[in-house]
This record gives structure tokens, sequence and C-alpha cells, in this order.
């Protein structure tokens, strides 16, 4: 079976690929919210749902409670934070991570998930690290870059960064997933994933699949009988 036919979803196979990739499974047991408040939204609903789940614009907070994972996308965190405040997703959000939900923070959504922001307040404290804001200064405000994923296979992954974070310092329980520079541009904390580029703007649909694992898992055990 050639790499192209495994990538259009026909390996019924468990695991990741031989480069290491996330397998293209069936999603579409999956309905994925993305909160739709500002920002790169139809970019990621778009991508939800050529990976073949059910992709949601959360527009209300009540349809927090029908989504099997979240995306938080970029845009300008802090009005994305003061409507979410506003609104009342910012608790549900909270409440929707501690079921063990998968949550992805992209660029702008990535700070909304940090513990610490520096020079300011956090906005849904949840991941134990600090990132800084617009850290790459107005010579390099948008900027694509090559990037080591292993966790997405031995290709390099193109990260589209505009106006955007880097991730300075993680705490224990946090896993790196790639470096660039001096910082780090992608996290793992259990369930939440923090990005500080945009993976929406390609046209790569690895790092969505990564999600969509996770999401995956969490419902196949909330469907398996209790022990
Ligand atoms: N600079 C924005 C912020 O600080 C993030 C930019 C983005 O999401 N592309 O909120």
């Amino acid at each position: 079976m050639s790499t192209e036919q495994i990538r259009d979803g026909q390996s019924g196979g468990e695991g990741p690929l031989p480069d290491g990739s996330p397998p293209p499974r069936d999603y579409s047991s999956l309905t994925i919210g993305v909160l739709a408040l500002q920002g790169a939204v139809s970019e990621h609903l778009q991508c939800v749902a050529r990976c073949g789940a059910r992709a949601l614009a959360v527009r209300r907070s009540g349809l927090l409670q029908e989504v099997d994972g979240l995306i938080i996308p970029g845009g300008e965190s802090t009005t994305i934070g003061r409507l979410s405040s506003l609104y009342g997703y910012a608790e549900e959000i909270k409440e929707l991570a501690a079921a063990g939900k998968p949550v992805l923070g992209t660029c702008a959504g990535a700070i909304m998930l940090a513990k610490k922001v520096a020079g300011q307040e956090p906005l849904i404290p949840l991941m134990e690290m600090e990132i800084v804001r617009n850290a790459f200064g107005r010579q390099r405000e948008s900027f694509e870059t090559e990037l080591e994923i292993p966790v997405l296979g031995t290709e390099p992954f193109c990260g589209v960064f505009i106006r955007a974070p880097l991730i300075t310092a993680v705490g224990k329980g946090v896993e790196i997933l790639a470096s660039y520079g001096p910082g780090i541009v992608f996290a793992r904390e259990k369930n939440l994933l923090a990005v500080a580029f945009h993976p929406e703007l390609t046209e790569d649909l690895r790092l969505h699949r990564y999600f969509l694992e996770l999401a995956l898992e969490r419902q196949n055990a909330g469907r398996r009988p209790a022990e």
C-alpha cells in the first residue's frame, strides 16, 4: 500500500505510520469544537472536517458540553480572553479540560492556556508554562520555518508564525514537542496542547490528527465498561 493510500484513510492499523506520523483514522465519531469568538476559526473548522471529524463552531458556551475536544484558535488573546470571561466560557473550558477532553490552543490560544503570561495576568490558567507574547519582535512579525516535530513523524512541519508567542519555561509534567530558537513552540501537558504557530494555515493535517487521536483515546476510554 502506498503512503498516499494510507494517508487517504485506507489503513486500519493501530499506532503511528512507519515515518512516526499519526495514523489517519476514522474520526467520524468525534465532534470537535472551535472557539468562535475571534481569530482563525474557519481554517481550523476546515482542518477538522478534512480529517473526517464533525466540526462545530462554538458560539455559545452551552455547546462546549457537546464536544469531544476543543480548539482555541489564534487571533488576539486579549480579545478572546475578555470575551471568554464575559460569556462564561472560561469556566466551562476548565471543566472540559478537567474531564480529560483534549484542548488545543494555537498562538493566541496557547497564550490563553498558560499559567504564566509575561507582564500580565493569565487568561484560562491551565498549563504549567510561561509564555511571552509577540516574542519575535517587529522585524520578524510573520515568518515560516521548518520545524522538527518527532511526534508528527520525520518530515519537517511548516511552522507559520504570526506575531507569535514563545514558551519560555515549562513545569515538570509538560512535554516539549518542538522548539525553535531560544524557546519552545509546541508543548503538551496530558490532554492539553499549546502550539505557538498556525498549523491550520498549512495543508498538513498531521498536527490536527495528533490532537484527534487524543480525543479518540478519551472517547474510547469513556466507552470501555468499568473493570
Ligand atoms: N500576538 C497575538 C497575541 O498576543 C497572537 C497572534 C496570533 O494568534 N497569531 O494575542
